[in-house]
C-alpha cells in the first residue's frame, strides 16, 4: 500500500539513533515510526484496507512471518529479528529502510493500523510508539481499578503512560526531574507528582508501587527506585540510554522484586490500543512543528522540554 504521511512524531528513539548512541547507525538515515496518514493506493492482494483509510505505522514494518513471536502477533520479538521502520536493512538484505520523516511511505497490509475516526492525526502519530510502548506493559502487568502505578519521567511515552494508567482506573504518581511538569500530570489524572530533584524525595514512597514504568531516556540509579516497588511488584525498563544501569542485587532480594523490560507492542495489541483510544478520546498531547524545527525540537526533547510530543506536520517537507 502506499500511504500519503500526514504527521510523524519525534520519538527520543529517534535521537539516540541519529547520535549513534546506541552505536553505528546506517546514513543518510530517515528517521521517524511515529507515523499517522492516509491510504493513496493499494496493491491487487490488499484486503485489510482500501483508498482513503486512515491508517498507523509504527516501528516495524516486516518480520519472519512464521516463528512463534510472529504467530503469536508479537511481531516486536520475531525470533529473526523484526525488521525496523528506518537504520536497518529490509529483509532482502540489500534494501536500506526509510523512515516516517516524509511524506510517502510503502507499507504492507500486515504491518499497518487502522485508526478510529474520532481522533485527529497528530495527536494519533505518537501512539504508533509512544502509546503502544506504556500501553503494552500496563495490560502485561494487569494494570486495572485499584492498582498503584509510578511513572517515571513525562515526556512523550510517560505521558501517555499516565492517561493510559489513569483510563484503567489506577492510582498514578509521577516521579518527574521537572517540577514545573507538575500541573500537567494532575491534569492528565495523576493523583501525586514527585519532583525527584529534591533530596530524600523518593524515601517516603518505598515499597508503595505495583508497577513502575521507567521511560526516563537518560542512565540513573536504579536501585533508587527498585526500593518503591512493594513484595513481587515490577519495574518495567523501557528507557534506553545506552548505558548499563547497575542493579545492586539487595535491591531485589529484600521483596522478591522484579526488573522486567518490554518493548513496544505487536499489530493485534497496536490496534487495540488504538480502539481503546478511540472509546476513550485519548490522544497524545502534540506540539505540531514545520520540518525545518527539528533540529530544535532534538534539543528541546533533550532538555525536557517538549509538551509532550513533537509532530512535524508532513506537508513542509
Ligand atoms: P522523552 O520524550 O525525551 O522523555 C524522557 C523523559 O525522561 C523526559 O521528559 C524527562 O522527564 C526524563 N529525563 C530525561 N533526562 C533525564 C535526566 N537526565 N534525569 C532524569 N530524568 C530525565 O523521551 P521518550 O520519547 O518518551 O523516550 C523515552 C525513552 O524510551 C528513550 O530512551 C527511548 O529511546 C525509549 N523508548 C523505548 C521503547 C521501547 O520499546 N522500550 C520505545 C520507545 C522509546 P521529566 O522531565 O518528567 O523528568
Ligand atoms: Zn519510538
Ligand atoms: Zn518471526
Amino acid at each position: 500500500m502506499a500511504l500519503d504521511i500526514a504527521y510523524a512524531g519525534i520519538c527520543h528513539s529517534d535521537i539516540h539513533q541519529v547520535r549513534e548512541e546506541w552505536g553505528p547507525a546506517i546514513f543518510p538515515m530517515i528517521p521517524g515510526h511515529e507515523i499517522a496518514g492516509t491510504v493513496s493506493a493499494i496493491g491487487s492482494g490488499v484486503t485489510k484496507f482500501k483508498v482513503g483509510d486512515r491508517i498507523g505505522v509504527g516501528v516495524f514494518i516486516d518480520s519472519c512471518r512464521k516463528c512463534a513471536s510472529c504467530l503469536a502477533g508479537l511481531q516486536q520479538y520475531c525470533e529473526e529479528g523484526m525488521t525496523g521502520t528506518y537504520n536497518t536493512m529490509e529483509r532482502d538484505g540489500k534494501t536500506v529502510a526509510l523512515g516516517g520523516y516524509s511524506n510517502l511511505f510503502v507499507i504492507n497490509q500486515d504491518y499497518a493500523v487502522h485508526i478510529p475516526s474520532n481522533l485527529p492525526l497528530d495527536g494519533v502519530a505518537p501512539l504508533l510508539c509512544a502509546g503502544i510502548t506504556v500501553y503494552s506493559p500496563l495490560r502485561k502487568w494487569n494494570v486495572s481499578p485499584g492498582s498503584k502505578v509510578a511513572v517515571m519521567g513525562l515526556g512523550g511515552l510517560g505521558h501517555m503512560g499516565v492517561k493510559f494508567a489513569v483510563a484503567m482506573g489506577a492510582e498514578v504518581t509521577v516521579l518527574s526531574h521537572s517540577p514545573a511538569k507538575k500541573a500537567d500530570a494532575l491534569a492528565m489524572g495523576a493523583q501525586h507528582f514527585v519532583d525527584t530533584s529534591a533530596p530524600n524525595a523518593l524515601k517516603p514512597l518505598t515499597k508503595s508501587f505495583d508497577l513502575v514504568l521507567n521511560t526516563v531516556s537518560a542512565f540513573l540509579d536504579i536501585n533508587e527506585y527498585l526500593n518503591l516497588l512493594k513484595l513481587d511488584a515490577t519495574l518495567v525498563v523501557i528507557g534506553l540510554p545506552g548505558k548499563p544501569y547497575e542493579v545492586n542485587a539487595g535491591a531485589l532480594l529484600n521483596g522478591r522484586r522484579r526488573i522486567a523490560g518490554s518493548m513496544i507492542g505487536g499489530i493485534p495489541e497496536m490496534q487495540e490500543m488504538l480502539d481503546f483510544c478511540g472509546e476513550h478520546s485519548i490522544v497524545s498531547d502534540v506540539e505540531v512543528i514545520d520540518a525545518g524545527y527539528a533540529n530544535t525540537a532534538y534539543e528541546r526533547t533533550i532538555a525536557s522540554d517538549v509538551k509532550y510530543r513533537f509532530v512535524i506536520d508532513a506537508a513542509t517537507f
